[in-house]
């Protein structure tokens, strides 16, 4: 997360063109060893700055997300490049998605909240013609705000946006035009290519006040043009608003039990993969020699409404990527989770990697047959810890980085 006082180092926009996001373990590792001498001290200073091209940031939260490579690898990488010291900042940031994961995790309730909050909006915007249009607006970047247009037309043009412009964007939409916070997110999961159940809703919430309860994030003025470098000096950000009011819920349920893990099963065992893991090497090195995989998917239960094509093109071309590299045929590749169950009857046992709260789980769970789950090391290190605040897990990430297999 960023800090409004951090350092800032001289930067010069550029007129580097949009990134794009190669959809295969080969363009994640390659975008890895690019970034990585840039891992240490410069990203530590530099990576709030949000330019064109993204010069100062990993821009890796596709793979991550969809686990093309895992945090495990991509903090190895860069601790053999850097000192712990020099590092530090960015396994701490790639912690935050392990710490929002597990949090969701031991709190699924959030996830269903969040969805009932979606359809309430959509509701909303069938019977108020205001909030329609005021909805519209921001999702099609015609507010008149500069920096928010910017980054609703970034986000469903690329499907990426820089974490700061994020945070502008979702505290505009929540403090400055008086959005149902849910909608945001949702308009969000329909175009970022890093789409994901648990960073994105406790994003928006954290920017509401609802995550750290009370503590808001309000977008200013200064800060957007001090981190942009300055294209944005001209334009009037006087709408801005001055205050955010954090909102408010009913507390949250105490965190569930941590999911158990469980061993590989023995006999002759088929594999799922799903999005939510796509380079599941853990569980061959526990042991899994599977007969056959096959591939369920979802993309398109990231929202009630159109998730964009950019989306669900990357996730399946990502997924047939990974089902090449397994060590096994692959029966077929669907969204169909009662295809899945009738494969699943030639099989004494059924394994997948363990899939977190969100849309590849509920397909997941639509099969019908017992599916054994086991959990990477590193989940299992940091989730029981991911109760409260981030700072539980982060205390605990010279143990995470000791995890056996990611
Ligand atoms: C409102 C809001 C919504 C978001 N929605 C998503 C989402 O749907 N999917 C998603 O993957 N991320 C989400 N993020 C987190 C973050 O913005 C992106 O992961 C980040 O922009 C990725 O860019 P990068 O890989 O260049 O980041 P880098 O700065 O290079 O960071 C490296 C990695 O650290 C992790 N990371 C960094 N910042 C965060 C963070 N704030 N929260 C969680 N993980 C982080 C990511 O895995 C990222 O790839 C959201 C943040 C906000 C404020």
């Amino acid at each position: 997360m960023p800090e409004d006082h951090a350092p800032a180092p001289p930067v010069a926009a550029t007129d580097t063109p949009d990134r794009d996001f190669p959809p295969s373990r080969d363009a994640a590792l390659a975008r890895l060893a690019e970034f990585v001498p840039h891992a240490g001290r410069d990203y530590a200073g530099r990576r709030n700055h949000d330019l064109p091209g993204h010069p100062h940031v990993s821009v890796l939260s596709p793979y991550l997300r969809h686990r093309v490579i895992s945090e495990a690898e991509v903090c190895a990488a860069v601790l053999e490049r850097h000192a712990k010291s020099a590092a530090e900042k960015y396994v701490q940031e790639v912690v935050w998605r392990t710490y929002f994961k597990g949090w969701m995790e031991r709190r699924p309730g959030t996830w269903d909240a969040y969805l009932r909050g979606v359809a309430k909006g959509r509701d909303r915007l069938a019977t108020e013609g205001g909030l329609r249009r005021g909805w519209e607006a921001a999702c099609e970047g015609e507010t008149g705000i500069a920096p928010f247009d910017d980054g609703a037309k970034e986000l469903v043009r690329t499907g990426y946006v820089h974490n700061h412009a994020r945070m502008w964007f979702a505290s505009v939409w929540i403090h400055t035009l008086g959005l149902p916070w849910e909608l945001g997110a949702d308009f969000f999961l329909r175009h970022l290519l890093d789409g994901d159940p648990a960073s994105n809703t406790l994003g928006w919430r954290w920017v509401a006040g609802l995550h750290t309860r009370g503590k808001t994030y309000l977008a200013r003025p200064g800060n957007i043009r001090r981190y942009t470098g300055e294209r944005y000096a001209e334009a009037d950000l006087s709408r801005l608003s001055k205050e955010a009011p954090a909102l408010e819920e009913p507390a949250p349920a105490a965190p569930s039990d941590m999911p158990g893990d469980a061993p590989i099963p023995k006999g002759r065992v088929g594999l799922i993969l799903h999005e939510d893991d796509l380079h599941p090497a853990y569980l061959m090195a526990r042991g899994l020699e599977a007969a056959e995989a096959m591939v369920l998917l979802n993309p398109e239960g990231r929202s009630p409404l159109e998730v964009a094509r950019k989306v669900r093109d990357f996730t399946d071309a990502l997924t047939a990527d990974a089902a090449d590299r397994l060590p096994c045929d692959v029966a077929a590749i669907t969204r169909d989770p009662a295809e899945v169950s009738a494969w699943a009857k030639g099989f004494d046992a059924v394994v997948a990697p363990y899939a977190p709260v969100g849309p590849g789980r509920a397909v997941l769970d639509r099969v019908e047959t017992e599916i054994v789950r086991p959990i990477r090391d590193w989940d299992l290190a940091a989730w029981p810890h991911a109760t409260a605040g981030y700072f539980k897990v982060k205390a605990k990430i010279p143990a995470l980085l000791e995890a056996a297999d990611g």
